[in-house]
């Protein structure tokens, strides 16, 4: 297993996650981020590492040059210096620079997904104008969704256009970004499934999770989602469909909207590890980062092997986001601590209100007992039941 040298373009969280898995299979990774100090390179002592933009081709080729495979933690990478790696290189690369280029563009990802007859809210290119988002409104109603096709994260990049009156501010809040337009979708529940797809295109899903946002980021994902049986198969057959429909191999993070008729539209992909998935550390039999690591490196993917430990197993996955106040996370990992079933994963950042510093996994027998945890743990948890 030590013979594949694994280089991951992006050494935040997710890379570090991945050094992680890797490193118990005795699979060496390199890490191409700027600077020394980043979250995957903090964890992974190795002196090869590249100092450098994973947008940047010559740090790409570097990269290559010391790698069998690259994969990547973040979408948003120069996909083109990739494909010539991969036309000129013996290097592989997972998720394939196609699944990239098409993931990377909101958009483009959702002409994919229809032309593969998978259901995602209706959507349509805009100009940035006055007059084009006011026949978006006149077609769809109000409130719609504007967002920005490339470099959309945790809510950046969209803007709620609530009737004509926000259509200046919506322009000024995403101006000079490539848009588009979405339907509003009136969900009752946002539901995420993981799923990782080897090299022959045999696609795995992870269970249903359910996902509960907070200021446009991820707070808490609820394992096994709470919705019947039947939803929890639908959600992971059309999350299987949906990264069908890709090429290359790898974990994908499947986001999906339950709506009020029970009917579920695809919201959008991540073509690696994703913030719904960490509960699989602690949860699944395997985690997310080594289906990902066994999946690029063509190792076996066995029966069975992304279902939840038990199937008594239910968790919770809590974030543990940066605050002007360091105490208010820093007490909330303490009591973490304090918790039996709680385990604690801190990312080595710098805090910063709002960040994404760690995670904690609350794995018990059912689910009242995870809410009762995670109400000691998060104590402010009166939204959080159903
Ligand atoms: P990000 O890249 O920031 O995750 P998303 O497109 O997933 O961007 O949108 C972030 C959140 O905004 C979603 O999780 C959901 O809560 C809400 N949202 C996105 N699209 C729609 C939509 N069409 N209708 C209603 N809410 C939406
Ligand atoms: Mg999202």
């Amino acid at each position: 297993m030590d013979s594949k040298v694994v280089g991951i373009l992006g050494g935040g969280q997710l890379g570090r996650m991945m050094v992680e898995a890797a490193s118990r299979l005795n699979i060496k990774t390199v890490i191409l981020e700027n600077g020394a100090d980043s979250p995957a390179k903090q964890i992974n002592s190795s002196t090869e590492h590249i100092d450098g933009s994973f947008n940047d081709e010559a740090a790409i080729r570097k990269l290559a040059e010391k790698c069998n495979v690259l994969t990547v933690e973040i979408e948003h990478v120069d996909v083109e210096a990739l494909k010539k790696v991969q036309e000129q290189t013996s290097v592989k690369i997972y998720p394939s620079p196609e699944t990239i280029a098409l993931i990377k563009d909101k958009y483009l990802q959702k002409e994919h997904l229809i032309r593969n007859q998978i259901a995602v809210a209706e959507s349509t290119a805009v100009e940035s104008t006055s007059g084009a988002l006011q026949s978006v409104g006149q077609k769809y109603g109000y409130p719609y969704m504007l967002k920005s096709r490339t470099m959309a994260y945790d809510g950046r990049g969209n803007f709620v256009v609530e009737d004509d009156s926000k259509i200046p501010e919506a322009l000024e809040a995403l101006k000079d970004r490539p848009l588009y337009a979405e339907k509003w979708a009136p969900f009752t529940k946002e539901l995420a499934v993981m799923v990782v797809r080897g090299l022959g295109g045999d696609v795995h899903a992870y269970p249903t999770v359910e996902t509960i946002h907070k200021n446009n980021i991820c707070h808490t994902v609820f394992a096994p989602a709470r919705v019947n049986d039947t939803i929890q198969k639908r959600a992971q057959l059309l999350a299987e469909k949906a990264v069908s429909a890709f090429s290359g191999a790898g974990i994908f993070g499947v986001e999906m909207f339950l709506l009020p008729n029970d009917e579920l539209l695809i919201n959008e992909i991540a073509p690696r590890p994703h913030n719904s998935g960490h509960y699989t550390i602690d949860a699944c039999v395997t985690s997310q980062f080594e289906a990902h690591i066994r999946a690029v490196c063509s190792l076996p993917l066995p029966k069975n092997f992304t279902s939840l430990s038990t199937p008594s197993t239910h968790a919770i996955m809590l974030n543990v986001l940066g605050s002007s106040n360091p105490e208010e996370w820093l007490q909330k990992c303490k009591r973490a601590l304090e918790t039996p079933h709680a385990s604690v994963y801190l990312y080595g950042k710098s805090n910063r209100p709002g960040r994404k510093l760690g995670h904690i996994n609350i794995v018990s027998q059912s689910m009242d007992d995870c809410i009762r945890r995670l109400e000691y743990i998060d104590g402010q948890s009166d939204t959080l039941k159903e």
